[in-house]
This record gives structure tokens, sequence and C-alpha cells, in this order.
């Protein structure tokens, strides 16, 4: 099945680079709270990805007059509108309904589609319900969308200047493989989104605002490439995003001069390496990862560069390093100690403990003991204690290199507090394994 261009082929639809989309998810589920919208995250990551620029999302009810003044919006403004739920045959999914009234089209039965809708109730023994040949419906501009997994087939419209609507169903193990085997395709032969080159550094030690500060006029919006702050549980990201210099910039003003080409620097790959490399010259020592790499992920490959494996032992910290550290270091972690209070300290409330004559409250025999027991060459020994409202942190590490310890304060004691623990004592492995 190929989209079909206008009705019955005899209006050819203009061909419509999709740069903007817009997405809708319906259904009272939602709006009520019942169900959280993960259809539109999924799928803007994916436009965006392919370059299409997101203008909107929009959560609706189950109602008429709502979905389909949604549609004639969205349409008005993007080049694509994706619909996910409400396909459904009960006389709540109104999707279709709303998306006829929006384009001023009315449905008929698709003989083909009743068919197979009939056959997939023949199939199961049970005489086929009235209310489903709704889901046999099309629009003169609608070409069904098969659905592999369930009765609702999606819709994929035409319209006469060229934007597309793509209506799927709410299930997302239904809507995915119709999205990225079926419509993704077909939307990429119609030319979607602009060549952009995407990175994404992962800092650590460094909280959003004095990363902003570092940055300064590198954040200011609608530069090109775009550079972004997201703050995560385990770090602030930076995301850099650059987009071709033609497609960026105003339109073409007067002629081009001789040798003024579009040289290396509009290419977004190289805008990209430029901004890139300005952003790690006032960052750079903050910056563990790139893309989606996890703590396990640069600690285990950071190991593997010496050909070395991990011990742990943490007190206090109620599991937090265990949690963000063991999975995915398979082997690599053939030892974790958790003990949960250091000795002498009730397991409820962690007092702060000062140095002892020794120093270090004896945190680096932990390490040396861990290391010793579970034969690995690099021995890890945190402990967290409540300090004021904050949680002091001592990380003590031995490896085949020698020894270190860091003192280190995570803001806000409790769970909090712990994970943050957790963080810091990851950072300074990966920064000695480096
Ligand atoms: P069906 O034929 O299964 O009724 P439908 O297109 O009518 O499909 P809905 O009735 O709107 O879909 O939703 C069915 C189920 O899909 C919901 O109960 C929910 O579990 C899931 N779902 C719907 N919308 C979303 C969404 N935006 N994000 C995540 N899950 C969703
Ligand atoms: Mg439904």
């Amino acid at each position: 099945m190929s989209p079909r261009n206008g009705s019955a082929g005899d209006t050819i639809a203009p061909m419509r680079t999709i740069l903007r989309a817009e997405l809708l998810s319906i259904g009272s589920e939602l709006t009520v709270g019942e169900t959280r919208d993960t259809n539109s995250g999924e799928l803007a990551a994916s436009l965006t990805a392919e370059g299409v620029e997101v203008l909107r999302m929009t959560a609706l009810p189950d109602d008429l007059p709502s979905v389909r003044d949604a549609f004639a919006a969205a349409i008005g403004r993007a080049d694509l509108v994706v619909s996910t739920g409400g396909l459904g045959p009960t006389p709540d999914d109104l999707t279709r309904e709303s998306i006829a009234a929006a384009i001023g089209e009315t449905p008929s039965v698709d003989p083909d589609l009743e068919a197979w809708l009939r056959g997939l109730f023949e199939r199961r023994g049970i005489s086929f319900p009235a209310v489903n040949l709704k889901q046999a419906w099309v629009l003169p501009s609608a070409t069904p969308i098969p659905n592999g997994n369930g009765t609702a087939p999606g819709w994929w419209v035409d319209l006469p200047d060229g934007q597309v609507i793509v209506a799927l169903p709410g299930p997302p193990r239904e809507l995915r493989p119709m999205w990225s085997d079926w419509a993704l395709p077909r939307l990429r032969t119609r030319g979607l989104g602009v060549a952009t080159a995407t990175v994404t550094l992962r800092t650590t030690g460094l909280g959003e605002s004095a990363i902003a500060e570092r940055l300064g006029s590198l954040l200011d919006r609608g530069a090109n490439p775009t550079i972004a702050t997201y703050a995560r549980a385990d770090g602030v990201d930076i995301r850099i995003s650059a987009r071709p210099e033609a497609a960026a910039g105003p339109p073409d003003h007067g002629p081009r001069l001789q040798g003024d080409a579009p040289g290396p620097a509009s290419d977004p790959a190289a805008l990209l390496a430029a901004a890139e490399r300005e952003v790690i010259a006032r960052i750079g020592d903050h910056v563990w990862g790139r893309g989606d790499t996890t703590w396990p992920q640069a600690i285990a490959e950071a190991l593997d560069t010496r050909g070395w494996s991990l011990a742990i032992h943490e007190t206090g910290l109620r599991g937090a390093l265990p949690a963000l550290l063991s999975e995915g270091l398979g082997d690599r972690l053939p030892m974790v100690l958790s003990t949960i209070a250091p000795a002498g300290a009730s397991a409820d409330e962690t007092p702060s403990v000062g140095d002892s004559a020794s120093g270090r409250d004896g945190l680096l025999d932990d390490a040396q003991a861990v290391r010793a027991s579970s034969g690995a060459d690099v021995g890890l020994a945190v402990r967290a204690t409540t300090s004021g409202g904050d949680m002091a942190v001592t990380i003590a590490l031995v490896d085949p290199g020698g020894e270190h310890v860091e003192r280190r304060l995570a803001f806000i004691a409790g769970p909090m507090g712990r994970s943050r623990a957790a963080l810091l004592a990851a950072a300074v492995l990966l920064a000695r394994l480096r």
C-alpha cells in the first residue's frame, strides 16, 4: 500500500517537505490522569531525530468538537499531525469522526478492511459486533495503515496543501511498529526534516546554573548550533544540535558572491564539532560521557582500558552505590559490601563522624580489605554521614597505582543525598581510572 495523493488519484497533492509537526494524544483517560502519555514523548524523540521540529504536543479528552478543532488548528500550523488513540470501536473513540469533520470529508466502509476485520472475529469464533464496523472506515483522502497487533487500523491522510495526518491507535505496542515500519519510511520518501547533527555531553560536578554561567551566550536561543542544558538525576546533560546554515539563516539576499559557496563551516557536522570544542574548552573537566552513556558503561570502559576489576564497600549509602553501578559492570565487579551505618551509629541516623587520629576514619582500610578479599584490582570504599542537613562523603580508592582519598559534600541528607553521594563516588572513581 502506498499513500494516495488526492481523491481517487485525480489530484496530485503537492509534495511538501515535512519540517514541522504537531502531536495529539487523544483519550479522556489521559486528561483525567489515569494513563500517562508516553506516546507523544516517543514520537517526539523519533521526529526530532529526523530533524523535524515538534511545535506542540496536546492531550485531549474524548470530545468530538475538541478533537476536531485540534486537528483543524494543527494542520494550519504544521506539515504533519500525528495522533494516537481514539481509534477503538466504542462510541467514545472519535478520532475518525473528528478528522472527517476537520477536513470536511465523509467516511465510508472500505470493503477490504471490512473483510479483514470480519475475518479476525471469525477466526476467534466471535460474531462480528456492529460497532466494530467503523474500524473499517476510510475517507477519500485516507489510506488505512495496517495494524498487526490489534483491530484498529490507522489512517494516513493526504491533504490538498501537502500536509499529512497520521492517526495511530493508542496502545504503544500497536502503534510503535505502525509508526516505524509503515509511516516513517513513507514520510522519509516525502522529504522529512533537515539534516541535523546532534551530540549530548554528560557532565557531573556542576549545577545547571554554573554550567549556564560558563557557557554564557553559547546558550542563546535560536543560535545555530543550538546548545541547551537538561538537569538529569545523574548530572546535567548539554545537548548540541546543528542544522545546515542555509536552512537556519534568513532567505538569500541578493546574488551569491563568487567563491561564496557553502564551505565546510555550513555543514552540520562541522558546525557541531566546532561548538563541541568550544563547550569542552569551557567545562571539559566536568564532561564524563557522550550520547546516552551511563555511569556503569563509562566505568566499565575505563576499567577495561586498564584491564582492571573493581570491588566496593559502601557505608551509610543504603545501597545507593550498587544501585548506580552494579548493573552493567558484569564480572568486573566481583564484590559489593554494604554497611548500613558506621560502627557505633544507629542505622536510622548516621551521625557526623570526624577525622580519627589516623585520618580518614580507616576508610582506606575498608578499601584495602574489600580489594584483598575479592581479589579485585581496585578497592573503592565510600562513607556518607549526615552533616547538618547535608551528607559528608568520604571516598577512598586503592588500586595498583596507589591510594587516594577525597572528601566531598552531597547536598540534602536522606535518599537524595545518598544518590548524590554515589554519583560523587562514581565521578571520583572515573577520574582516577582515566
Ligand atoms: P483500542 O482499539 O485498543 O481501543 P484506541 O486507539 O482506541 O485503541 P485508546 O482506547 O485511546 O486507543 O487507548 C487504549 C490504551 O492504549 C489505553 O488504555 C492505554 O493503555 C494506551 N494508551 C492510549 N493513549 C496512550 C498514550 N498517549 N500514551 C501511552 N499509552 C496510551
Ligand atoms: Mg479505545
